[in-house]
C-alpha cells in the first residue's frame, strides 16, 4: 500500500493538522522522511525522545522485555514496573508511584486523588482546585478544565466544577482566590505549551507557602519539564520546593507511552483498593523503557550534559539574533528553550517551524509568538552546531520574506 500524506485527510479525524513531511527512520537526533530528505531534530517528538531516536540502551530493553512479557494487567504486579517505581522512589521526595499512560492520564489520578485526599481528611466543601492561566495539563475532560486555555476546553458540555485559574507568576492573584475549600494547587514549574515561561523563584516559594497555610496540596505538573530536560531529573529539585504530588510523563518512556505520579505514602493512602485504575499503566514493556531511559538520564554527566548544551543553544541563538534581530529573548532552562518573537515578527512563530523544516531541521512552536526546541538530551555539540546552522537559513528566509 502506497502511503502518503493525502491518505491522512481520507482516514483521519481531523483534530490535527500534520505536517506534510512523513518521517520514516531515525537515528539519534537525525530523522529521514519517505524521499530520504535528512532533518536534525530539535523538536524531540514535543520533548519526549530524551535519549534521541531509536537509542540502543532502548532497543535492547524494549527488544528484550518485547520477547519475555508484554502484558498482565493490574490483576498481577510485573517486575519492571517494581524495578521503575523502586528507582523513581529512591531518585526524589516521592514514597509511591501509580502508572499511567500518558500525561494526561497522571494529572487525572493526580487530581482524582488529591480531591479524595481533601474529602477524606477536611469534608466535602474542600473541592476547589486552582492552576494557572495558559497552563497545559492534558486532554482528559478533567485535565483541560484545570488547564489554562478555555479554548481547548469549551464546547464539550459542562464542565467538571470548582476549577479556577490564577495569573501565573503573580502571588497575590493566587492569594485572592486560594482559601480553607483549596483543594489542590496544580502548576507547571516552568509552562511549556504556555510559551516556556519559567515561575519565579520567589512564586515557588510563595505558592508553596499559601498551600500549606490552606492545608492545600501542590501538585507539580512535571511531563514536560521532568527526566533531566532542565538538568535536575525534576525541576523542583533545582527550584528549593518540594511538591506533595508530582507527575511525569512524555520523556519517562524515551518515546514509549508511559505517565506516573508520584507522592508520598500519607497521600496516596487514600486512593485505595478500586477507587482508580489503569489497564496498561504500569505494562512491563514501558516500564522496562523507561527504566532504561531513567538509568541513563539520572546520571551527573547526562545533568550537566544538559546545561552545558543549554549554553551551546543560546550562544548560539543569540549569535543569530545578532545577525538578524529576531528575538526579543531567548527563555527556558537546560533543553527546554523558547525563543520568543520580537515586535516585528510577533504571530509568526510557525513560519519559522515551516521554513526550519525546508532546512532540514525540526522545531517546535509554544503558542504563536515563541519558536521552542526540546531536543534529545544527549545530542551532540556538533549536531546542536549543524542545526543551528539550518536555523539561521530558516530566519535568514522568514526575515527576506
Ligand atoms: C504534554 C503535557 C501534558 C499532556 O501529556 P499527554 O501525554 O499528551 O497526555 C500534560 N502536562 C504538560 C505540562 C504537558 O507538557
Amino acid at each position: 500500500m502506497q502511503v502518503t500524506r493525502e491518505l491522512f485527510d481520507d482516514v483521519m479525524v481531523p483534530n490535527y493538522a500534520p505536517s506534510k513531511v512523513i518521517p520514516v527512520k531515525g537515528e539519534g537526533s537525525r530523522v529521514w522522511d519517505q524521499e530520504g530528505k535528512e532533518f536534525i531534530d530539535f523538536a524531540g517528538g514535543i520533548a519526549v525522545n530524551c535519549l534521541g531516536h531509536c537509542h540502543p540502551a532502548l532497543v535492547q530493553a524494549l527488544t528484550e522485555q518485547g520477547s519475555k512479557l508484554w502484558h498482565l494487567s493490574n490483576v498481577m504486579t510485573n517486575e519492571p514496573a517494581l524495578r521503575l517505581a523502586k528507582k523513581l522512589t529512591d531518585a526524589t521526595f516521592a514514597e509511591k508511584v501509580y502508572f499511567a499512560n500518558s500525561g494526561g492520564e497522571a494529572n487525572e489520578a493526580a487530581l482524582k486523588l488529591a480531591r479524595r485526599w481533601a474529602i477524606d481528611n477536611y469534608g466535602d466543601h474542600k473541592t476547589q482546585i486552582i492552576s494557572f492561566k495558559k497552563s497545559f495539563h492534558g486532554r482528559t475532560f478533567f485535565t483541560v478544565t484545570v488547564g489554562g486555555q478555555a479554548a481547548y476546553s469549551d464546547g464539550f458540555g459542562p464542565k467538571p466544577g470548582d476549577v479556577v485559574h490564577a495569573e501565573f507568576n503573580d502571588l497575590a492573584s493566587l492569594e485572592k482566590l486560594i482559601s480553607d475549600n483549596t483543594c489542590a494547587v496544580m502548576i507547571e514549574p516552568l509552562q511549556g505549551e504556555g510559551g516556556i515561561v519559567p515561575a519565579d523563584h520567589d512564586f515557588m516559594q510563595g505558592v508553596r507557602t499559601l498551600c500549606d497555610k490552606h492545608k492545600a496540596l501542590l501538585i507539580f505538573d512535571e511531563v514536560q519539564t521532568g527526566i533531566g530536560r532542565t538538568g535536575n531529573l525534576y525541576a523542583y529539585q533545582g527550584l528549593d520546593v518540594i511538591p506533595d504530588i508530582l507527575t511525569s510523563a512524555k520523556a519517562l518512556g524515551g518515546g514509549f507511552p508511559i505517565g506516573a505520579m508520584l507522592t508520598t505514602t500519607d497521600i496516596a493512602k487514600h486512593l485505595k483498593v478500586g477507587t482508580h485504575g489503569s489497564t496498561y499503566g504500569g505494562n512491563p514493556l514501558a516500564c522496562a523503557v523507561a527504566e532504561a531511559a531513567v538509568d541513563i538520564i539520572n546520571t551527573p554527566e547526562t545533568l550537566k550534559g544538559v546545561l552545558e548544551k543549554e549554553q551551546l543553544f543560546i550562544a548560539g541563538l543569540d549569535a543569530i539574533n545578532d545577525k538578524y534581530q529576531v528575538f526579543c529573548e531567548i527563555r527556558g532552562k537546560g533543553l527546554l528553550l523558547g525563543a520568543v518573537l520580537n515586535q516585528t515578527y510577533q504571530g509568526r512563530s510557525r513560519e519559522f517551524l515551516n521554513a526550519s523544516a525546508e532546512h532540514g531541521l525540526m522545531s517546535l512552536v509554544a503558542g504563536i509568538d515563541v519558536v521552542r526546541f526540546a531536543p534529545s538530551l544527549i545530542i551532540s555539540e556538533q549536531e546542536i552546531k549543524q542545526g543551528l546552522q539550518r536555523f539561521e537559513k530558516a530566519v535568514a528566509q522568514v526575515v527576506s520574506a
